[in-house]
C-alpha cells in the first residue's frame, strides 16, 4: 500500500460564472520516505492537489487514501486529528506565529500534542539545530532572514515526527542561496527521519532535490502511476 494516493481527483471552484476546474482527473502516488516534486506552471492545480492530499480541501470527485484509509470520506474531527499527528505542512511564507520566538514556534505542535513544556523545548531546540538555526532560537520571525524563518517553519513541520510533509513553494520567497540551504536541510532531515515529502514548486532547481518529479498541466498529472 502506498503511503498516500490520490486517484482521479476533481475539484472546481466557483459556480456557473467564472467556474474554475482546478483539478480534472489528477492522480498521484507518494511512497513512504519518498521526496516527490510536483511542478507545473502557475494555475495548473499544484496547490489544490496538495491541499486535497493533505486533507485540507475535500475533492469533489475521486479518492484520497492514506495508508489505505479514505481521507476524503473521513469526518472532520478524525481528519484534523490525522493531520495533526501524521502530517506536517509548510507554505511559501512559513506562517510562523509572529509573537513567538523560533523555539516557541517549533515547540507549539508538541505542546498541542500534550508533550511537557520542558520536553517540548528540548526537542524544539534539537530540530532547530538540525535545520541550522539553533542560534536564532530566541528571535521572533520578523527578526530572522527569510531563509532562517523557512528553516524554522520546516523544523515546526517535522518536530512531531510526521509520516508526510506537504511543502507548497517552500522556497518561493527566497533567493537562490537561501533556497539551496532550505532544500539541503529539508532533504537531509527527511532522509534521516524517513519522512515523505510532497514538494510543490514551479522552480526546476528546487525540483532537482526530489527523487521523482511529476508535471501538472490543466489540473492533471502527467505520467503519474497509481497502484492497480
Ligand atoms: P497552482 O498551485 O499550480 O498555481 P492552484 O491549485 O493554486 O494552482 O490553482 C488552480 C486554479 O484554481 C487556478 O485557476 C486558481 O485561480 C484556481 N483556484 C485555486 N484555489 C481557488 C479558490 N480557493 N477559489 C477559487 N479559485 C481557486
Ligand atoms: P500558489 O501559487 O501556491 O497556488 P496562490 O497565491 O495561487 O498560491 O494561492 C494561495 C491561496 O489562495 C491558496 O489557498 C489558493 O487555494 C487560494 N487561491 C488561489 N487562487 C484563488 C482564486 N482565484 N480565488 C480565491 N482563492 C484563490
Amino acid at each position: 500500500v502506498p503511503l498516500l494516493e490520490g486517484r482521479d481527483l476533481g475539484k472546481a471552484y466557483g459556480r456557473a460564472h467564472g467556474r474554475t476546474e482546478a483539478l480534472r482527473g489528477a492522480s498521484l502516488r507518494l511512497d513512504a520516505g519518498e521526496i516527490l516534486a510536483v511542478t507545473g506552471t502557475s494555475g495548473s492545480g499544484k496547490s489544490t492537489l496538495l491541499h486535497c492530499l493533505a486533507g485540507i480541501v475535500r475533492p469533489d470527485t475521486g479518492a484520497v487514501s492514506y495508508r489505505g484509509e479514505r481521507l476524503d470520506q473521513l469526518p472532520e474531527k478524525r481528519l484534523s486529528e490525522l493531520r495533526r499527528t501524521e502530517f506536517g505542512v509548510v507554505f511559501q511564507f512559513g506562517q510562523l506565529i509572529p509573537e513567538l520566538t523560533a523555539l516557541d514556534n517549533v515547540a507549539l505542535p508538541l505542546l498541542l500534542a500534550g508533550v511537557s513544556r520542558a520536553q517540548a523545548h528540548t526537542r524544539a531546540g534539537e530540530w532547530l539545530e538540525r535545520f541550522g538555526v539553533r542560534g536564532q532560537s530566541e528571535l521572533r520571525p520578523g527578526e530572522m532572514s527569510g531563509g532562517q524563518a523557512q528553516r524554522t517553519a520546516l523544523a515546526r513541520a517535522l518536530v512531531t515526527g510526521p509520516k508526510a510533509v506537504f511543502a507548497d513553494e517552500p522556497t518561493g520567497a527566497l533567493d537562490s542561496l537561501a533556497s539551496e540551504q532550505v532544500m539541503t536541510a529539508l532533504v537531509h532531515t527527511a532522509r534521516e527521519s524517513g519522512t515523505a515529502i510532497l514538494l510543490v514548486t514551479h522552480d526546476t532547481q528546487v525540483a532537482a532535490y526530489a527523487d521523482r518529479e511529476l508535471r501538472m498541466a490543466d489540473g492533471a498529472v502527467a505520467g503519474a502511476e497509481v497502484t492497480a
